[in-house]
């Protein structure tokens, strides 16, 4: 095996060795790292190309702020307000203004209908969104069938996939049941049963990771026991932190050594762990960047989640091979 066999081997398919042009400094460069979930205005994210994020996809902001953000470092996806049932979750929480909400109250597909599932779907789309998102959260009033299935024809229409969050008993069942393309958490309140994982193994589903805002409550276990089983079967799973939402403590703004760790113990090691980060969904690579890390990678899986973490973001043009 070649060393670049070997590196590849171990980081995927992406990585290979490099020297920065101006520093010399040799190490490994991998695609663009992505963060599949945070929230931009609960946080400053002007740190986070120094920490290795190139990308991010914000679930659940304020459209009108959103579309006017410069472009830059990290490049932003995403979603606009979240969608949700006529005071449902997360209506009056401290945390979503009412920018950052929209309570769909019946499933009307006619393009500008008060409260109408077409309309919000609309909006979002018109705010430049990449991706809609609903709320299934089981403790408040929630999205009816038919409310949910009007808002997924809506978004297919506009060419935008769903992501869901669930959260309560059969919220991701509810999702699945529905053809959501992907979830905002690794379900995290109850174990799934088997056909569950199955089918969202079979369809397609993605899963955001978000398992380090568990850290030290009953949730991690059952994230974890949920992850295990949908990773081992194929499923895709993409690293999420939801920055900005500091529920375990406050999160560092960059690769998370937490969340990496997290994703190793359900058993997504070495390329697939890499490949959580490097994944390009929904808009394709971010082009003309590479997430670099320095030093060679570290022999032992437990010091992967540290090295990674280390990562920068360059220009890409500004790498070049190294031997
Ligand atoms: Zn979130």
């Amino acid at each position: 095996m070649s060393d670049l066999d070997a590196l590849q081997a171990w980081l995927g398919p992406g990585a290979r060795p490099a020297r920065h042009a101006l520093t010399g400094q040799v190490g490994v460069a991998l695609p663009p790292f992505v963060d599949h979930h945070v929230h931009l205005h609960l946080f400053d994210p002007a740190k986070l190309a120094e920490h290795g994020i190139a990308g991010v996809l914000d679930l659940g902001g304020d459209p009108d702020a959103l579309a006017r953000r410069e472009c830059g470092i990290p490049e932003v996806a995403y979603a606009g307000a979240l969608l949700t049932a006529r005071g449902g979750y997360p209506v009056g929480r401290a945390w979503a203004p009412d920018a950052v909400v929209r309570e769909v109250a019946s499933s009307s597909a006619a393009p500008g209908a008060p409260g109408g599932a077409r309309t919000a779907v609309d909006e979002m789309a018109d705010a430049g969104a990449s991706f809609v998102k609903v709320v299934l959260h089981a403790g408040a009033p929630t999205l009816s069938d038919d409310t949910l299935s009007a808002i997924i024809e809506a978004a297919r229409t506009r060419g935008l996939p769903v992501v869901a969050h669930a959260e309560g008993a059969g919220m991701a069942q509810q999702a699945v049941r529905h053809g959501v393309d992907a979830l905002a958490h690794v379900p995290f309140t109850e174990h799934l049963h088997g056909e569950t994982i199955a089918a969202a193994v079979a369809d397609g589903m993605l899963w955001m990771s978000t398992l380090a805002i568990h850290a030290g409550s009953e949730a991690a276990a059952v994230a974890r026991s949920n992850l295990e089983r949908f990773a081992a079967s194929g499923g895709r799973v993409l690293y999420g932190t939801d920055l900005g939402n500091d529920q375990a403590g406050p999160q560092a703004v960059g690769v998370s050594v937490a969340e990496l760790s997290a994703l190793q113990d359900a058993g997504i090691r070495g390329p697939e762990l890499v490949r959580t980060l490097t994944d390009a969904w929904p808009r394709g690579v971010v082009a003309g960047l590479a997430s670099f890390v320095a030093g060679a990678p570290p022999a032992e899986e437990h010091a992967l989640p540290e090295w990674l973490a280390s990562a920068r973001v360059l220009p890409a043009e500004e790498l070049v091979a190294a031997p």
